[in-house]
């Protein structure tokens, strides 16, 4: 399948976990991609296994902050130059903070908002005139179903979440008349760098959290399943999907 022949992506959270899942799924459909995380060694990674499956010439990486507004607008005016226009971005970085919301600091609190929201609206921002310019643009963000759906001592986590949901809503129905989709994935019980440790509180009450466990497979599923359902986001198979978001999490919160 070839549905990126072609396409120009701009990944976020490149280096690791679902964005790297990503970033391979797109290069094997052939699309041309720029990885951006914060993190270089996880850059590395990925670059060494699309090396391996012999589709590094169309992968370009970029270590990028996306909270840091000056980083950000060199990092999409640096990616939207070197692939020579852009047609989909998927706004994959983020991080996962947990703690008793009695004992959140305001640090706490902005951190993980300047991560997950604001760098969901800067990203967003900067590649928008790109986007639009194509005619054709997706923008896929990361809600969870901790956006819809009760996850304790994630309260911080699951705002942003919610507010991912809401800020996709109101660009779908911005852009829609110039050609722009703008849709959320709301993964759960995925197998990332995230969930290896939640950072739970100690004394954490593990029954409230009882409910989090998938009705169909094994236990938690690959990142690759939720790339897969990216790229037909992202693609034309998607063309007539915008302003919602879906759940892949294997029936977790049926
Ligand atoms: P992951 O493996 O931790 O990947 C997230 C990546 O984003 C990491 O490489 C991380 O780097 C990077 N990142 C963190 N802060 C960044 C910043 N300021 N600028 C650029 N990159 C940054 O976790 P994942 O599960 O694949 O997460 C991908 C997305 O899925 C996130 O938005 C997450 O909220 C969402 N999600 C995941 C699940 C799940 O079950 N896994 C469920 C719901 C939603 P560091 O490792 O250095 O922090």
């Amino acid at each position: 399948m070839e549905r990126f022949s072609g396409r120009n992506v701009l990944i976020t959270g490149g280096g690791s976990g679902i964005g790297r899942a990503t970033v391979h799924r797109i290069l094997a459909e052939g699309g041309r991609v720029v990885a951006a995380d914060v993190d270089g060694n996880g850059l590395r990674g990925t670059l060494e296994r699309a090396a391996a499956d012999g589709t590094d010439g169309r992968l370009t990486t970029a270590v990028l902050d996306v909270s840091d507004e000056a980083a950000v607008r060199a990092g999409v005016a640096g990616a939207v130059a070197s692939l020579g226009g852009l047609d989909v971005l998927v706004n994959a970085a983020g991080i996962l903070r947990s703690a008793h919301t009695h004992e959140t600091s305001l640090e706490f609190w902005n951190t993980v908002l300047a991560v997950n929201l604001t760098g969901t609206f800067l990203m967003t921002r900067e590649a928008l005139p790109a986007l639009l310019a194509g005619g054709r643009g997706v923008v896929v963000n990361f809600s969870s179903t901790s956006a819809a759906f009760a996850h304790p001592y994630m309260a911080a986590y699951a705002a942003t979440k919610g507010g991912i949901q809401s800020f996709t809503h109101a660009i779908a129905a911005e852009y829609a008349r110039q050609g722009l989709r703008a849709v959320c994935v709301a993964p759960g019980s995925i197998d990332s760098g995230m969930t290896h440790d939640p950072g739970l509180p100690a004394d954490a009450d593990l029954s409230l959290l009882a409910k989090l466990s998938p009705a169909i497979g094994q236990g938690f599923a690959g990142p690759e399943t939720v790339a897969g359902v990216i790229a037909m986001l992202a693609s034309d198979d998607g063309a007539f999907v915008t302003g919602t978001e879906l759940r892949i999490d294997g029936g977790t919160h049926m």
